[in-house]
């Protein structure tokens, strides 16, 4: 009686032209209005609508009676409406307030400003639905804003959803409602569930006790058993997950069973000497990455590695002494960096480096200046064996005599194609990209599912975590009054704030006011600098490097100065509007601070009125310098398309996956994955063949873009 309903298979007919990727415009009952309102919630065919799934479920069945609620409970109830009362509040705002009823007690459902229709929709008598927060208001018990839907409809008589236990919710959009919805699919079952295909072959179903792909589908619509959806949810988000780790696996096997790398020899000749002349001695980290990444280097396959510690954990060093190995055999080594600032900066922190080392370095930016075509026939001939620049590293009249060995900083800057791109360049190659932005392991999986990952987790030793606090925009004087300490001991200090000009919105401070301002009224007994992402690059670097030397004690910027700048005098970082940054983008701007040996402090700088994710990000940056807990919590927050910015991971949105909350199931799929791959490469398996026709169908154009 109770049971989950399953279309009948001998009641489906699969008529050819009835396929699957049917627009649901043609559908009988949608047409072109309601098609669009559709495709807003990400609905398009006939296979959309059926893996739309429902965001809640109605119990008929079960319902807490009313006399147990407290307030605070979280609670769904079908209950039926015994009075109804409007009313204006003591602020002239119109109140509705409904009393419901199980039949034995009574509880008051309250709305003010209320969509009109309500007035009109509600009757004595009727069932409804609701779904609120308990609370209690003079000693009663009530429920605020619920939602509500009516389920005595008599668009339901008679019809399959009346006898259902249980209703699926959806979300909708335009004029789209639920009992639209529920006809709808359960129509769409009823003709096409016949055309289902299944693509998880039943040894994997078998392990996980997953239900098949069309029982599946149907239970997430019509079940009976809410509490056992989540269940099935799963075996569509591993779905998801095995698909993307068995490109990621066949990828992998392509790659390294070709063996088309270089395998250099560990001469320790360059590298020594370096190590010998070092100001420092590497932390334990550095070295086991560095083990790592000698492991690769001297094999014959093309490594492709992800380096990631956070800001300041010294992967410049890690980078330099690969590129010696590079170099000590023979090749040159590429270090390419997302900025020109970025590309001196290295310049200068590895020619001294290198001081007294027997080795070439060369710098190659952009655009045309004197010098540029000597520096380009300087890598042509081979001359130049560690070469640091900007894209213009790859760019097509660039020739390299022998390329070895590229290092990407700030890799997450670039797409998994461009990856591909460079990884074709020269003889293939040893590739090491580098990754201050801390990634949780579940999206590394995800995004970087081909590349070994090295982690710097600790920071060199002496450093002092920077103390960082938030305060409201009203108490910035008292801010700069701690500014003013630090400058009368001779450091130096950011200002970031978000905009270049004036915007629309006025009440946004921006960098040409906040500059007027700090060195006309504030500081105006300090050199104080403007710096922002429309000067030309000539200007920016001069304005850097005069703040790297001193000359300049107070810089105040766009975030332009996000990425990799190293100033170890600068102990103040000052971040305006901090409640419109990401929390990824404030670990990297406080990253800027706490270089050096001194005390170092980050002031967010909160502007009214903020968001509830703007404030938890806030307090979750304040709380803690683990770059990683802060990634993690990024995930969380904001979902992984926009960690990367619009699509530039170049991978398919999920659909059911949530990597902050299934990076369980990911690792089952990913080790699943490369299972089947390392003994089926190609899938020709048997066993493998439903993984085959489902893998060709998402993947096949996908696979030859990222093919290296
Ligand atoms: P990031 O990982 O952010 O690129 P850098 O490579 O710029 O970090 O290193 C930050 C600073 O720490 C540099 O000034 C570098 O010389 C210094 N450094 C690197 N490794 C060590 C170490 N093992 N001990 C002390 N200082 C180090
Ligand atoms: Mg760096």
């Amino acid at each position: 009686m109770n049971d989950d309903y399953v279309a009948p298979e001998n009641k489906i007919k699969a008529r050819p032209e009835k396929d699957l990727q049917m627009p649901v415009k043609y559908l009988k009952g949608v047409g072109e209005v309601r098609s669009r309102w559709m495709a807003n919630l990400g609905i398009v065919s006939v296979w959309d609508l059926m893996r739309f799934f429902p965001c809640q479920y109605i119990r008929r069945d079960v319902n807490p009676a009313i006399y147990e609620l407290e307030p605070g409970m979280k609670v769904a109830l079908a209950v039926m409406i015994s009075w109804i009362d409007i009313r204006l509040t003591s602020r002239n705002q119109k109140q509705l307030n409904l009393g419901v009823s199980d039949g034995k007690s009574c509880i008051t459902c309250t709305w003010f400003n209320y969509p009109l229709i309500y007035e009109k929709s509600f009757h004595q008598g009727m069932t409804v639905w609701i779904n609120g927060t308990v609370s209690e208001y003079n000693g009663q018990l009530q429920i605020v804003h619920p939602e509500i839907e009516i389920i005595s409809d008599t668009q339901m008589e008679d019809d399959f959803w009346k006898t259902r236990p249980v209703l699926p919710v959806y979300h909708l959009s335009g004029n789209l409602t639920q009992s639209f919805f529920r006809h709808l699919i359960h129509q769409v079952f009823e003709q096409y569930a016949g055309l289902i295909v299944e693509s998880i072959p039943p040894f994997l179903s078998a392990k996980y006790r997953f239900p098949e792909m069309h029982k599946a589908l149907q239970m997430m619509h019509f079940t009976s058993h809410p509490e056992q959806v989540e269940q099935v949810r799963m075996r569509f988000v591993y779905e998801e997950f095995l698909f993307l780790q068995l490109l990621w696996a066949r990828h992998k096997h392509f790659h390294l069973s070709e063996s088309l790398g270089i395998a250099m020899i560990n001469k320790r000749e360059l590298t020594r000497k370096l190590y010998e002349q070092l100001p420092f001695t590497l932390t334990a980290a550095q070295k086991r990455v560095l083990r790592e990444i000698f492991d690769d280097m001297t094999t014959p396959v093309q490594m492709s590695r992800l380096l990631q510690g956070d800001v300041g954990s010294g992967k410049t060093v890690v980078t330099l002494i690969a590129m010696l190995l590079a170099v000590e055999n023979g090749y040159q080594a590429a270090l390419m960096t997302p900025t020109e600032i970025l590309a001196e900066q290295h310049h200068r922190n590895i020619t001294a480096l290198l001081q007294n080392l027997p080795v070439t370095v060369c710098l190659l930016k952009g655009g045309s200046y004197k010098g540029k075509s000597q520096t380009i026939s300087m890598i042509n001939s081979g001359e130049a064996q560690v070469i640091i620049g900007t894209h213009a590293l790859i760019q097509d009249d660039v020739n390299y005599n022998d390329l070895g060995f590229v290092a990407v900083d700030e890799q997450h800057r670039f797409g998994v194609e461009q990856r591909a791109l460079l990884s074709r360049k020269g003889k293939h190659p040893d590739l090491l990209y580098l990754s201050a932005t801390p990634i949780p392991r579940s999206l590394s999986m995800t995004v970087y599912g081909d590349l070994e990952v090295s982690t710097i987790d600790e920071l060199p030793p002496n450093r002092k975590p920077v103390n960082t606090f938030i305060r409201s925009s009203a108490k910035i004087d008292l801010v700069y009054a701690q500014v003013r300490k630090e400058l009368a001991a001779g450091r130096q200090v950011y200002i970031v704030c978000p905009l270049i000009e004036e915007s629309e919105k006025v009440d946004l401070i921006d960098a040409q006011r906040l500059f007027e301002h700090v060195s006309g009224k504030v500081f105006p007994e300090y050199r104080t600098a403007l710096l922002h992402g429309r000067m030309k690059n000539r200007d920016k670097d001069a304005i850097m490097q005069d703040f790297k030397e001193n000359r300049i004690n107070i810089l105040v910027s766009t975030t332009v100065i996000e990425v990799g700048v190293d100033v170890p005098n600068a102990t103040v970082m000052i971040v305006e509007h901090a409640e419109r940054f990401g929390l990824a983008q404030l670990h990297q701007l406080r990253g800027r601070v706490g270089r050096g040996a001194a005390q170092s402090w980050c002031y967010l700088i909160e502007h009214y009125p903020i968001s509830a994710i703007g404030r938890e990000r806030l307090t979750t940056i304040s709380g803690t310098n683990d770059g990683f807990a802060i990634a993690e919590k990024d995930l969380e927050l904001r979902g992984p398309g926009e960690y990367f910015g619009t699509d530039q991971s170049g991978l398919p949105r999920f659909r059911f996956a949530n990597l902050a909350r299934d990076s369980e199931i990911l690792k089952y799929a990913r080790i699943d994955a490369f299972e089947i791959i390392r003994h089926d490469p190609d899938l020709g398996d048997e066993k493998h063949a439903l993984l085959r026709s489902a893998f060709v169908r998402q993947f096949a154009q996908k696979e030859e873009l990222i093919r290296y």
